[in-house]
């Protein structure tokens, strides 16, 4: 199997970075030609282009698939969420093999629709298409599909679009797919999934090289935006009625690091928190080892950072930590949660935790589980590990047999559960700012918002209340959620 490492990319890709100015133009360019395509396609249907863009994975690619959804929408192509549509778009994630096994599965079912429907296009982007073996398998036997980009030229998205539009579908698959950038694009339009809340990138790539994750291959190494195109974007976000805006990079952290005079992440959040009409800043991810006394200080005195921090540990054993190459010891780690929980004590906490990792032992398993005892976080995403091929523990001996990985799951997932109820007990009766987010999927009478701290509450409203703030009383507590009611 080729792996990243050894591939070579030259038949099909480009390392051109063009100046980031002259290649906006370029696209808005390409945008015109686009629109006129489309035109004629409407022509030919009868009706305007459909299309359908499937998020898998994390915050990242739902901000990317923005992205493509208003680039799509922009030139002329009506949105759906069926697959059934004239063009699909998978936006894939990578993290876990059996991500794209989910991928190939979903594939077969758009060959049939394909056979049916001669002017559909398939296109796939985002992570998974960044693995040459990848590339190899669907240019083996997914021969239907049209178009692969990866995660680096997604801005050349309209250009793209323009091939993808006068390609003929026996024609060979486009690929472009680079091996990195140091470009970054802006001002290309975005298509926003809640009018009232939306993710703001400050940086891409990664390069921590945890030992277990794919990542800082497949999003290339770290490079921020700038803090002033940062702010235009959270400023024209706010004058369209935005009130929340999530910050978002691998590692938000060491944002600025590489640019010369550039804001720090904690400067950059007091300029977020100078917007009006913001009136919730979110952020994530945060890397334990570089988050500052700077950043805690600003959180703390912030009026408007939601009281939310996303923290992962991976694991609660030093010795693990040094094989996923984290760079934190347990003790590190629990002495930066004393000293959050002692300068913010509201402040919510969650984490990520995988089990089973090469190398890790029912010793260190238990250590996790003690350290979420300690911790209390209010919730954890649990995960057994599942190797990564490309990434260097894919080749670690695995220690733990099966059944004592899944025995430790079980028992950690218990601790994690028990204090996430336990946080979330702490709010009963209390009244709290709500920003509702949409009509409750199971009852139509209620609405559905988030507490600062990301707790979910449903209370009885209406559709006009979408996108507003309301105090709401903490009634019934339902393990991870609340009824409430508006005062
Ligand atoms: S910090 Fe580690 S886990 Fe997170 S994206 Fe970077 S390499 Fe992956």
């Amino acid at each position: 199997m080729l792996n990243w490492r050894e591939a070579d990319f030259s038949a099909y890709t480009s390392t051109i970075a063009y100046p980031s100015k002259e290649e906006e133009e370029r696209q808005k360019e390409a945008m015109h030609t686009a629109e006129g395509l489309v035109a004629d396609l409407t022509a030919k249907l009868g009706h305007a282009p459909s299309c359908c863009v499937v998020t898998f994975g994390c915050q990242m690619n739902a901000r990317d698939s923005e992205k493509i959804q208003g680039v799509l929408e922009c030139v002329g192509f009506t949105a759906t969420e069926s697959e059934e549509a004239d063009l699909v778009i998978y936006n894939t994630c990578t993290v876990r093999d059996n991500a794209n096994q989910r991928v190939y599965g979903r594939l077969g079912h758009l060959k049939s629709m394909k056979q049916k429907n001669p002017e559909k296009r398939i296109a796939l982007c985002g992570c998974m298409i960044q693995e040459p073996d990848v590339i190899e398998k669907l240019k083996t036997s997914y021969r239907f599909v049209d178009l692969l980009f990866g995660t680096h030229n997604i801005y050349k998205f309209p250009e793209l679009l323009c091939k993808l539009l006068t390609k003929n579908t026996e024609d060979r698959m486009l690929i472009d797919v680079w091996k990195s950038t140091d470009a970054i694009v802006e001002d290309l339009p975005v298509v926003r999934k809640y009018p009232f809340k939306s993710g703001v990138n400050i940086m891409f790539g990664c390069d921590n090289f945890c030992t277990y994750c794919i990542v800082p291959y497949v999003r290339g190494r770290e490079r921020s935006r700038s803090s002033r195109e940062i702010l235009q974007e959270v400023e024209k976000l706010a004058a369209d009625g935005v009130v929340e805006v999530m910050l978002l990079g691998q590692n938000v952290n060491s944002y600025g690091n590489g640019l010369p005079g550039e804001l720090t992440f904690p400067e950059l959040l007091q300029e977020v928190e100078k917007v009006d009409g913001i009136k919730r800043i979110r952020f994530m991810t945060s890397h334990p080892k570089d988050l500052s006394d700077e950043l805690i200080a600003v959180m703390r005195d912030s009026k408007k950072i939601c009281r939310h921090l996303h923290l992962p540990v991976q694991s609660g054993s030093t010795e693990v930590l040094r094989k996923m190459n984290r760079r934190y010891t347990r003790e590190q780690y629990l002495e930066l949660v004393a000293k959050l929980r002692r300068e913010i004590p509201d402040l919510s906490l969650t984490t990520d935790i995988i089990v089973g990792f090469p190398g890790e032992t029912k010793e260190d398993l238990q250590q996790t589980i003690d350290l979420v005892n300690e911790v209390k976080y209010d919730n954890a995403y649990t995960f057994i590990y599942s190797p990564r091929t490309g990434t260097p523990a894919a080749s670690y001996p695995k220690t733990m047999t099966e059944e004592e990985i899944k025995e430790g799951f079980d028992e950690l997932l218990k601790a994690v559960q028990k204090n996430a109820q336990e946080a979330v007990l702490r709010l009963e009766g209390r009244t709290e700012e709500v920003l509702v987010e949409e009509i409750n999927t199971h009852d139509p009478g209620l609405m559905t918002g988030r507490l600062s701290n990301n707790v979910l509450v449903h209370f009885p409203g209406d559709e006009s209340m979408i996108g507003k703030f309301y105090t709401v009383k903490l009634t019934e507590n339902h393990g991870f959620y609340y009824i409430g009611e508006k005062v």
